[in-house]
């Protein structure tokens, strides 16, 4: 498929600079960005997708421009859109999406995303009211974790400035569930009514706190959990409605309902390069499942053919897939946005990284 047709899935791939720590192990940039293509190099192999952002290129507002904002407008169409930060750890995959508490935090595409949505909503409150929800997840060894835990609030066991365990004692597992007309719901977790921005963003700063997180020898900030904030859209159309009791009824035909997906996805380096033995490992092999899966569903969704064919698309075979179902797909908008890392310690996994993006498309 050409760069730039219409597709259901749009892929974007985010260089980012080399960091102090690259630079003091005297790393080189290995990575060549071709902004007119727009191709990535990578020693022989060149790849070219919808989109790329090169570290001296395009601000972050570039990217959100172009891949993040049409998915918002179609969110006040009633479309449903996924936005995925793919990439190895330490690629910058949580500066891009926004969900770390310090890095990124203003640049990032929730907080933009969140400026937009309240922008738009305040230019047409008059004509619409609007109900908005925000839910954050996250899973780890497929399981679904509730980062909005009241009760994980009230005991705050920070170490390292992170709260330890994601689930409290008693509660009923979260449950991914599919209504009779094929809209996903999770059962068990917690959404946030919200009104105002400021109200978002702490949604979203005190999920970012909840996050569990583990140590690997890659960074010890980094999460191997798929860390998924969801944003519900509701609009009711106020209709001057004359005096007539039988008009009531046609009110509701003016309602309209979609969600967008924000996933911070879990780093895509093999186990064996974290070191990983025991539990670490175990989660490794999990999150593998969940990219796995996530790789065969958008390939499938990529291939017009296969899909004319009436090919079946794993959803089923992850809770990462099958809770982002309704939203991968169909009418809905999905953008896959693959993080890399300029330095040449890094190239092996960043050419795997471009390799599982480029099927993608
Ligand atoms: P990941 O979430 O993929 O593990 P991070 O988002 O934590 O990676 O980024 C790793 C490091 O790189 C962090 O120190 C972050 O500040 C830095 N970084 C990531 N992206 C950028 C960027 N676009 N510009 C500057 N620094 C970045
Ligand atoms: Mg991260």
């Amino acid at each position: 498929m050409e760069a730039g047709e219409d597709c259901c899935v749009k892929v974007a791939v985010h260089v980012r600079p080399l960091i102090s720590d690259e630079k003091l192990l005297g790393c080189k940039d290995c990575v060549t960005v071709v902004h007119a293509k727009p191709q990535v190099q990578i020693g022989t192999h060149s790849f070219t997708f919808d989109h790329v952002y090169g570290s001296t290129g395009s601000p972050s507002c570039v990217m959100f421009e172009e891949c993040v904002a049409p998915l918002v407008d179609g969110l006040f169409q009633g479309y449903n859109a996924t936005v995925l930060a793919y990439g190895q750890t330490g690629s910058g995959k949580t500066y891009t999406m926004g969900t770390g508490l310090k890095d990124g935090y203003q640049t990032g595409i929730i907080p933009q995303v969140m400026n937009v949505l309240f922008n738009k909503i305040g230019t047409s409150k008059n004509q619409t009211e609007f109900q908005l929800h925000v839910s954050f997840i996250e899973i780890l060894k497929e399981e679904v974790r509730d980062l909005l835990d009241p009760s994980l609030m009230s005991k705050p066991d920070t170490v390292n400035g992170h709260v330890g365990k994601a689930t409290s004692p008693g509660k009923p597992p979260i449950q991914i569930r599919e209504t009779s007309n094929g809209v996903i719901t999770l059962a068990g977790s917690t959404e946030v009514s919200v009104a105002t921005l400021k109200e978002m963003a702490a949604c979203l700063e005190q999920g970012s706190l909840s996050r569990a997180t583990g140590s690997t020898n890659m960074n010890n900030q980094s999460s191997r959990s798929h860390a998924i904030f969801t944003i519900t859209l509701e609009q009711m159309r106020k209709i001057n409605i004359p005096n007539d009791s039988s008009l009531n009824d046609t009110m509701n035909e003016d309602y309209l309902c979609a969600k967008l997906h924000l996933v911070d996805l879990a780093g895509s380096e093999r186990a064996k390069r974290t070191g990983s033995d025991g539990l670490r490992f175990k989660e490794g092999v999990h999150i593998n499942r969940g990219l796995l899966a996530l790789g065969n569903v958008i390939s499938a969704l990529g291939d017009e053919k296969k899909r004319k064919e009436g090919l079946h698309v794993p959803y089923r075979d992850s809770k990462l897939t099958r809770l982002l179902q309704d939203s991968l797909g169909g009418n809905s908008r999905t953008v896959m946005i693959a993080c890399i890392s300029p330095a040449d310690i890094n190239a092996e996994e960043t050419l795997n990284t471009l390799k599982y993006a480029n099927r993608a498309r």
